[in-house]
């Protein structure tokens, strides 16, 4: 995996040009759902309007941990992208949440310079912010991962589940544009996806579920039984090949 040192923190914050980047890597392999294998680089955004307690992303949004100035430095959205290695075709905008940017004109900019060098973006997303507009946008493909309980969804504040947002994902889903992740830990987190698919009528082949786990061991052990329970429910499985990789 290739982490480049960013450029120092810069003093302008002006959206036109620059977003707060936690960081920025390439040769590596995208680690769950559809494009499970797929090589691909990683720009990881500022900021999120969740707060799940077991985010591992934390330094992105937590500022009663993390000095935000400096994990996020605001960053031209041109250097980014001219750092990319120009045998990429994949990039996955991740974060915090990335869709917290969208209306700014440097992520407009981000995603016109990723087409211009014929690089699929891929956008993670929680769930909670509405997508582009379709056909105004040159995002490929959206992983979407609503939070549920195990993530701190028990908690409405946290949860922010908004119905009308689900249900535009679901419409580009239907697209071949979008598919909802689920990290689940058991056979009764997987009962919670059929819940929350059912409420927002999701097509099972729309899902994909995989193992929580912070270690190999632990992901190994839950795998075959998050392939069972979402096999009954014909949900879509993926293991979480970064973690595999990384042998942690
Ligand atoms: S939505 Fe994702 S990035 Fe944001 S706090 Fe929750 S787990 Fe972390």
């Amino acid at each position: 995996m290739t982490r480049p040192a960013l450029p120092p923190l810069a003093v302008d914050r002006n959206r036109e040009t620059h977003l707060p980047v936690n960081e920025v890597f390439w040769d590596v392999v995208q680690g769950e759902g559809p494009y499970t294998g797929r090589a691909c680089g990683f720009i990881r955004l500022g900021l999120c309007n969740l707060h799940c307690p077991p985010c591992d992303t934390a330094q992105t949004w937590d500022r009663s941990r993390y000095d935000l100035a400096t994990t996020c430095p605001d960053t031209a959205v041109e250097v980014v992208v001219n750092q990319l290695p120009r045998r990429l075709r994949m990039v996955v905008i991740s974060s915090g949440e990335p869709l917290l940017w969208r209306s700014t004109p440097a992520f407009t900019t981000m995603l016109e310079l990723l087409n211009q060098r014929d690089i699929e973006a891929h956008v993670e997303t929680n769930g909670t912010i509405a997508p582009l507009p379709q056909g105004a946008s040159f995002v490929r493909h959206y992983s979407v991962s609503p939070k549920l309980t195990a993530m701190g969804g028990s908690d409405p504040h946290k949860r922010q589940i908004k119905p009308d947002v689900i249900a535009a994902f679901a419409h580009l889903a239907a697209a071949g544009r979008a598919a909802f992740k689920f990290v689940v830990a058991n056979q009764a987190q997987i009962v919670e996806v059929a819940d929350f698919a059912a409420e927002h009528a999701l097509e099972p082949s729309w899902i994909w579920v995989m193992p929580e786990a912070s270690d190999t061991v632990t992901l190994l052990n839950r795998q075959p039984v998050i392939v069972a329970g979402a096999a009954a429910y014909g949900y879509n499985v993926s293991t979480r090949l970064h973690m595999i990789a990384q042998r942690r």
